[in-house]
């Protein structure tokens, strides 16, 4: 099902890097994000040090990658990425290092993926820009220690609470990444726009960025829909009225709800009354792993005011049950 879904945040090949911003003043929103990272990005410029590393929590498609790229340019230095499932042994993470350039920046997507014996590996290569590696085995093994170059670690991560406490505590820069607002998204879109050669009035723009989830990655790709939609149609430029009909062909709703994020609420609510309910049993109800509903649905429902957490599980929120347009169960204290 994940592969139908629209607002996936899962990235798509060729997606979206025509939309990429390249450097912080281009960046939109995140604001105390880019105001941090000008101040130390230039602090470590001056100083001609290698950049404390940096960990980016928050949703898929909020700008974590787009930010690690903005941050090795403005360095001026070098930029690796990779992934913690792509590292499967420490050799690879040791091939990696060992290549760096001094103040490179090595950008780990999925950072709380990684393998713990690789995580290891890892922590005095952070602190101490060293790594130890076994050679051989059995009573021929012997250790070895290599000096690298000092470098940057950026990590990615959906959940900060996904890592554990040793490879977080080694993050001097934390930043958490939050949704967009409207506003921003506006001028997402209306740039995306341009780049893509789509006319758009203000009302589109507006229709789209309202309902892209808070996320810029949906942005560029319902604007991506909506551009193929008007074409099929003739339609240009593309008014709020154009969008609407788009978006209301690809199940998005008026809030930016897509078909999976509704069929949440809705098993919520004809199954289990509104809640409370536990995260496992509606990931196994809604046939979904456990992940993709905290990392992915979630947090914009939450954001949103459509669910609350409590300690007994999850719970819908009146808002939800207007937005279903159905009728909220009596409370028990009324
Ligand atoms: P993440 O790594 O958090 O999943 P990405 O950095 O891959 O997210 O961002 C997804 C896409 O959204 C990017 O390719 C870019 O086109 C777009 N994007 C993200 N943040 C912004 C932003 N602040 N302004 C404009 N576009 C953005």
């Amino acid at each position: 099902a994940d592969a139908e879904r629209l607002v996936s945040g899962k990235r798509r090949e060729g997606d979206d890097v025509a939309l990429r911003p390249q450097t912080l003043n281009d960046f939109v929103g995140q604001r105390r994000v880019r105001e941090n990272l000008a101040v130390f990005v230039k602090a470590a410029r001056d100083r001609g040090e290698a950049l404390d590393h940096v960990l980016f929590h928050g949703p898929p498609g909020l700008g974590k990658t787009t930010l690690a790229q903005i941050v090795a340019r403005e360095l001026g230095v070098g930029f690796r990425a990779t992934s913690g499932p792509m590292i499967a042994r420490a050799g690879d993470l040791a091939a990696l290092l060992t290549n760096l350039e001094p103040r490179d920046v090595l950008f780990i997507d999925e950072i709380h993926r990684l393998n713990p014996a690789i995580e290891e590996v890892l922590y005095p290569a952070m602190e101490d820009f060293q790594l130890d590696l076994i050679i051989g085995e059995g009573p021929a093994a012997r250790s070895v220690r290599i000096d690298l170059a000092p470098f940057t670690l950026v990590g990615a991560t959906t959940r900060s609470g996904l890592l554990t406490t040793p490879l977080r505590d080694r993050f001097g820069i934390p930043l958490r990444l939050e949704f967009y607002e409207t506003e921003e998204l506006v001028d997402i879109v209306t740039r995306g726009a341009a780049l893509l050669g789509v006319a758009l009035s203000a009302d589109g723009a507006l229709e789209v960025a309202r309902r892209s989830r808070g996320t810029p990655r949906v942005a560029g790709r319902l604007l991506r829909r909506v551009r193929d939609f008007a074409a099929v149609a003739g339609r240009s430029p593309v008014t709020a009225f154009v969008a609407d009909a788009a978006l209301s062909r690809l199940d998005v709703d008026g809030a930016g709800l897509d078909t999976q994020d509704r069929a949440y609420l809705r098993r919520m609510a004809e199954h289990y009354g509104g809640g409370p309910v536990g995260v496992e049993t509606l990931a196994a109800a809604l046939a979904e792993e456990r992940d993709t509903l905290e990392d992915v649905i979630e947090p914009f429902l939450l954001q949103q005011g459509f669910i609350q957490r409590t300690p007994r599980g999850r719970v819908m929120t009146a808002l939800a049950w207007r937005h279903l347009g159905l009728a909220p169960p009596p409370s028990p204290d009324a």
